[in-house]
């Protein structure tokens, strides 16, 4: 198994550091493809993104990927794009012995990564500007169909599509028909679809009801941060860019100058990353491994400052490691 990583700038390399520590601690001895990207790499190369790593990326079976800072939007996009990764997964599951708005929350929301607004086909006019917004039927029936899979083999019975038809009838109207010609192909799932805005209240009021959430680029972004807030912020929040050949795991979370170097950076969010690449990769048990571990040392309060601990970051994975069971 070959695993690209890029641990990239500021806390990307330590909770790197960290995630891999724990991740040595499996029976499974992954060969490591060291790669560059990010604003230092943009500074000693020229390039925030070389070519070099784009062909460590296509040669691995997956990658994992840190943080890059200012230029994390480029390279980002740069990467979704070359690999067709039209998949961005947030997996929202809170944590024992982490402070939350509700103890027990375990959904999934599927972003689709490629079009909408996110094209970035903006102009200036006389009066301001205009963006141009892109809704593909083949883009939203492989979403939707990559949720219905992803439902079926994590044993969900219900897929939400999230939208705004009522007033983006074209754009959003062809989503909401693509979700639905896609869910007859799924008679055993429940498939109903929800406007986003009522979606933004319903995941304050009542988020324990959804299952997964399925939407397009922007209200993804949007909703994802939103539920990333309802488990207890940015150092718990994993997730992923799947495409049909490549994958690539990265945290929620950006570089955080204002904590590098410090040894505070909570590794929860690489950590948890790490098992969405195992499970990705048919390593079930593997993560299931890490994912208790990970949750004994959280419930001990062996954790970073941000989650009122005294812990380092290395510290926290170190407390972790000794907790996976052989
Ligand atoms: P970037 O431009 O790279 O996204 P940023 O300054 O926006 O950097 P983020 O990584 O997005 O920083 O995080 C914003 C804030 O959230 C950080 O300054 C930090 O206080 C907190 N934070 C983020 N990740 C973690 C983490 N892993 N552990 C602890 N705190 C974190
Ligand atoms: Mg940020």
């Amino acid at each position: 198994m070959k695993i690209a990583v890029i641990p990239g700038d500021g806390i990307g390399k330590e909770v790197m550091e960290a995630a891999l520590h724990v991740l040595k601690g499996l029976d499974l001895d992954p060969e490591f493809l060291y790669a560059e990207a990010g604003d230092e790499c943009l500074e000693r190369t020229g390039t925030a993104l070389p070519d070099e790593t784009i062909e460590i990326i296509g040669e691995a079976d997956s990658t994992l990927f840190g943080a890059a800072g200012e230029s994390a939007a480029d390279v980002i996009v740069k990467l979704r794009r070359e690999f067709d990764l039209f998949a961005n997964l947030r997996p929202v599951k809170s944590l024992p012995g982490v402070p939350c708005l509700y103890p027990d929350l375990d959904f999934v929301i599927v972003r689709e990564n490629t079009e909408d607004l996110y094209v970035g086909d903006e102009e200036f006019t006389a009066d301001g500007a205009v963006a141009r917004r892109v809704i593909t039927r083949s883009a939203s029936r492989r979403i939707s169909r990559f949720a219905f899979e992803y439902a079926k083999r994590e044993g969900w019975s219900r897929v939400t599509a999230v939208h705004k038809a009522n007033v983006l009838k074209k754009t959003d109207g062809v989503f909401r028909e693509e979700f639905y010609r896609v869910a007859s192909d799924y008679p055993e799932m429940e498939a109903e679809d929800y406007y986003v805005d009522a979606t933004a209240m319903y995941l304050i009021t009542q988020p324990q009801e959804f299952q997964v959430l399925v939407t397009t680029n922007l209200f993804g972004d949007i909703l994802s941060d939103e539920a990333a807030g309802l488990i207890g912020g940015l150092g718990l929040a994993p997730s992923a860019n799947i495409g049909e050949k490549n994958a690539i795991f990265e945290p929620v979370h950006g570089s955080a100058p204002q904590i590098a170097g410090k040894n505070i950076a909570n590794p929860t969010a690489m950590i948890l990353t790490t098992t969405l690449m195992l499970k990705h990769l048919n390593k079930t048990q593997e993560a299931q491994k890490i994912q208790k571990a990970l949750e004994k040392t959280l419930e001990e309060g062996l954790v970073t400052p941000d989650l009122g601990g005294s812990l380092g970051t290395m510290e926290m994975a170190a407390e972790i490691a000794k907790r996976i069971e052989g």
